[in-house]
């Protein structure tokens, strides 16, 4: 199934106490001149959070950068869809937080599977973040005196979200967006919206360049520069239903692995407790209501199995809060992997409400009672309206209905503390990355990364590649230039000839099916292996029998699709293979065959607390990265 490679080991953190490293890093960090800055070309792909707030500040620095992203504009990135909030240890509550604290409540809540260093350098940077945003003009919700409001996420107990109503990611977008578009117009950012990269290019063993699709006239091009940063996101519609807009995807990152990239923890998916259930086999995308509604949310099934009952109809002491009741201190805000968990448990058990029982309540009664009506629209006002519009039911007057989802994932392409993948000059930021979420992301945190290595992170540490690297110059002519965009052309080429008989779409339904099946929110060895023999057999007979009408030299939406699905079909296997070598559970990862006698995950640290790193090859080969905690020591989390 896979070999044992060598172990790997971020090399990059300076040596000096935890609070010092990021100060260190940035100061022994090698600078470019302004003058010279100008003659390096930097491509971005992505133009999400991450991307947007990297290629402006890039290009404010002086460099030239070649940004790229697949919607029509930057704007439309999924980053456009968060909705509960960013958090920073600001302490604005003087409710006893602090970057330590932050530190702390991420490493524990992603289960001891991330790096110290990192998680400390995010905590350190999220109030700038707020800072900049504020500067930019982005409208946080504010108290009645003009200071910033915060609310309450999962895994703490501390309110240090920052928010914008619903719409923070779409709030925050727009900022990153428009500093973007300032150094569009000023001509040091050169945009193509409606192109895909579908190549990595590495030459002499750096990134250089990119092959990419325009996808409104199908036309390939090579695009060539001194650093690669990928922005692209995650690849959480491997699951094919997912909160995820409909086009993220996993190509970028999965191609730069096939080039020499290595995937870290492919396994650690997170499930979402609080979407919009399924409500039929044709549906194609899962609707997140925000985990801000916990804060004023109670979660609850009937106490009776299989109670039939109108909720309202159904008495105070027929109600099982069953989150308060397991986890008294943190109550409805447990960490999302727990509160999945949780819901699953209830559901299997037979308490689940709605059509098939596959669904719990989360009531508003009590907080609107408390607070009031306005007072709950000021504060989740579109999220009620966009519940109502798809469910055709008013959470203002019953519970809604929710059941966990796929979500996010925290595995991605492995980086140094210099956000460097195992190429070099290929940097990886925002979701695209492993780094800092460990097994599973506290909410509101997904923001905060994707910034802080946008405007933060990647700024400085790209200036010490650039400024201390020897870079020959590159010609389209090249020889491993040509051969990459060959390869693209062959590809798609091999896809547009085989015409078969089955849509992209029912490959890609197949697949996710399969993979939320046996590698969802549980997972066993006889799971595991049964996906793994069929995940093989799926991609065989998509490039024996994918049907992908029209041609290579138009807009073609099937081909992309096509594209993008024969790469989660490759996806999908390293991924089971990572679940199946991870023998604990640890956050998002839960193998039903590591649990405590409470139903809690069993981690192993003794044999598991290591980032998976994977080389792509024949057979995938484990680099394993040992985590050190000289800080927060592992301990079995509890919140109860
Ligand atoms: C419904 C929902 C709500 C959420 N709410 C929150 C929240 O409240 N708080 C929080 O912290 N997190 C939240 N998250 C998570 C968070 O939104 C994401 O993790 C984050 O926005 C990812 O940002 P990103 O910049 O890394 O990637 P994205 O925003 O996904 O951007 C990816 C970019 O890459 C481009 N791209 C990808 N592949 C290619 C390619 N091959 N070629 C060219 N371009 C490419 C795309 O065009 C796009 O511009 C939420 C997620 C969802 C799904």
């Amino acid at each position: 199934m896979y070999v044992e490679g060598s172990p790997i080991a971020d090399r990059a953190t300076p040596d000096v106490p935890l609070e010092k490293r990021w100060d260190e890093r940035k100061f022994t960090a090698k600078l470019v001149n302004p003058a010279n800055r100008r003659k390096h070309r930097v491509i971005v792909v992505g133009t999400g959070l991450a991307g947007g707030s990297a290629g402006a500040t890039l290009a404010e620095q002086g460099y030239h950068v070649v940004q790229f992203c697949f919607q029509d504009s930057p704007r439309r990135a999924h980053s456009v869809a968060a909705q509960g909030g960013i958090n920073a240890a600001k302490n604005y509550r003087n409710d006893g937080d602090s970057a330590y604290r932050l530190f702390y409540d991420t490493v524990k809540g992603g289960d001891f599977r991330s790096r110290e260093s990192n998680v400390y350098r995010l905590a350190q940077v999220s109030g700038q973040i707020i800072d900049q945003a504020v500067a930019q003009g982005v409208p946080f919700a504010r108290e009645y005196g003009g200071l910033l409001d915060t609310r309450s996420f999962g895994g703490v107990q501390v309110q240090r979200t920052f928010y914008a109503r619903g719409q923070t990611g779409q709030q925050l977008l727009i900022g990153a967006y428009q500093a973007l578009s300032r150094q569009i117009d000023a001509g040091n950012v050169e945009l193509h919206a409606r192109t895909e990269m579908l190549d990595l290019i590495v030459v002499d063993g750096k990134a250089r360049g990119i092959v990419a699709r325009d996808l409104i006239t199908g036309e390939i091009s090579t695009h060539l520069a001194d650093a690669v940063v990928l922005a692209t996101g995650g690849y959480g519609n491997v699951f094919y239903l997912s909160t995820n807009a409909k086009g993220s995807n996993a190509t970028a990152i999965w191609r730069a692995h096939k080039r020499g990239a290595y995937f870290a923890n492919p396994c650690f998916t997170q499930i979402h407790p609080t979407c919009i259930p399924r409500s039929g086999e044709h549906q194609s995308k899962l609707t997140l209501m925000s985990e801000s509604l916990r804060n004023d949310g109670r979660i609850w099934v009937p106490k009776r199995q299989a109670d039939t009952r109108p909720p309202r109809d159904i008495p105070e002491d027929e109600r099982d809060y069953y989150l308060e009741r397991q986890y008294p201190s943190f109550g409805n805000l447990v960490p999302r992997d727990i509160a999945s968990r949780a819901a699953k448990n209830m559901c299997d058990a037979g308490y689940g409400v709605g059509p098939g029982g596959l669904g719990v309540y989360l009531d508003f009664a009590d907080a609107i009672e408390r607070l009031g009506r306005p007072a709950i629209e000021a504060r989740y006002g579109n999220l009620f309206d966009m519940y109502q519009r798809i469910t055709a039911e008013d959470p203002y007057q019953v519970p809604m209905r929710i059941y966990p989802a796929i979500h996010y994932t925290m595995g991605g392409l492995w980086v140094d503390y210099d956000l460097q993948s195992t190429v070099p000059g290929l940097f990886v930021i925002g979701e695209a990355n492993f780094s800092d979420h460990g097994a599973n992301r506290l909410g509101a945190s997904a923001l905060m990364q994707g910034l802080a290595d946008g405007y933060f992170v990647l700024p400085a540490t790209l200036n010490d590649y650039l400024g201390g690297t020897e870079l020959d110059s590159v010609q389209a002519e090249d020889e491993a230039v040509v051969r990459t965009e060959t390869q693209v052309r062959q590809r798609i080429e091999q896809l547009l000839s085989i015409k078969g008989k089955r849509s992209v779409d029912s490959f890609h339904r197949e697949l996710g099916l399969l993979m939320w099946d046996y590698c969802g929110m549980s997972r066993t060895r006889e799971g595991l292996t049964k996906a793994l023999e069929r995940v093989p057999e799926l991609r065989a007979e998509f490039w024996r029998d994918v049907r992908i009408p029209g041609s290579s030299a138009e807009l073609n939406q099937e081909l992309e699709k096509a594209n993008r699905v024969a790469d989660f079909l490759e996806l999908a296997e390293l991924l089971l293979i990572d679940a199946l070598h991870r023998e604990e559970s640890c956050g998002g990862h839960f193998r039903e065959e590591h649990q405590t006698p409470e139903g809690e995950a069993r981690r192993d640290d003794d044999n598991f607390s290591y980032v998976a790193a994977w080389e792509h090859g024949e057979i995938p080969v484990l680099h394993r990265e040992e985590l050190a905690f000289e800080h927060v020591h592992p301990t079995q989390r509890s919140y109860t």
